[in-house]
């Protein structure tokens, strides 16, 4: 199955992050050139529909399960449901837990409107939120204090800036590199490469189920620290090895093959994951 991979962010961004990204996105998918072609990229920047602002003539023709989720602006107009980017950041705010925190948004939230989108679900796609306000995440509803960013098997992903600007403001270079990291990390919770009952992942701080090879992208940020995850990465890149170990490439490539429905990528990815799982194992 073919699916859009789109980038969109907050507005106020700086749009090189968007760019970063988008090279993340494609140094990610070099590892997969069987299936390069059905996830296209496109930068949608701060994105909106034509339909992104609606007067209250048009609030009030909304269903009901709609008009709850519409946000009222200061002008009498309303952001409309799943129109915008605005309109996400909106009610991911409208879901801010902490009192001292009112920017800091619900990425799980974001997540969980994503899969109720009607357009996302006629046309299934990959979104990249980029955003620059802080976000935490939320487990069984219980929220954690914060994280950087969340991807979700199947899903999207949603990464903040803030924390990064506060660490690397100075530093662009650092930046890019260590942005480049996370969404070549989340790309793989999208494509499922440490799913659970895989060989070598565990849930080791709460965070989900991560890898733990020594040197791959998939260990846990909370364990491993994002510059470890990059000093690493940049490190496999000089010696023309990939971002991800090779059972999680291995397994995040079976997950492509079964999106792909197409049989023989099926039989071949899933032959491949099963000789990798061995290899791996007989090495220990
Ligand atoms: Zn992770
Ligand atoms: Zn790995």
């Amino acid at each position: 199955m073919r699916k859009n991979i789109f980038i969109v962010s907050q507005k106020g961004l700086n749009p090189s992050y968007n760019q970063w990204a988008k090279e993340a996105v494609e140094e990610f998918m070099d590892m997969f050139p069987d299936y390069k072609n059905d996830y296209p990229i496109s930068n949608l920047g701060n994105w909106k529909s034509n339909k992104a602002t609606i007067n209250k003539f048009d609030y009030l023709r909304l269903p009901a399960e709609e008009r709850k989720l519409a946000i009222p602006m200061t002008d009498g107009n309303y952001l409309a449901p799943y129109e915008s980017m605005d309109w996400t950041i909106a009610i991911a705010k409208t879901s801010a837990f902490l009192k001292d925190r009112p920017n800091q948004m619900n990425a799980s939230l974001i997540l969980d409107l994503m899969d109720k989108d009607p357009t996302v679900q006629k046309f299934p796609q990959i979104a990249i939120n980029l955003v620059k306000d802080d976000i935490f995440a939320t487990t069984n509803g219980e929220p954690n204090n914060f994280v950087y960013g969340l991807g979700r098997f199947d899903g999207g992903m949603v990464l903040s800036t803030h924390r990064y600007e506060q660490q690397y403001g100075n530093t662009p270079l650092a930046m890019k590199e260590v942005i480049k990291t996370i969404v070549m990390h989340e790309l793989g919770h999208i494509f499922g490469a440490t799913v659970e009952g895989r060989n070598n992942v565990s849930n080791r701080d709460g965070y989900g189920q991560h890898c733990n090879c020594p040197d791959c992208i998939m260990r846990s940020d909370s364990v491993a620290k994002s510059d470890r995850l990059t000093n690493d990465r940049l490190k496999n890149k000089r010696n023309n090895k990939p971002p991800l170990c090779k059972e999680c490439q291995a397994m995040a490539e079976a997950q492509m093959a079964q999106l792909s429905g197409n049989s023989q990528k099926i039989y071949k990815a899933t032959n491949n994951f099963n000789r990798i799982t061995n290899e791996v194992q007989r090495r220990r």
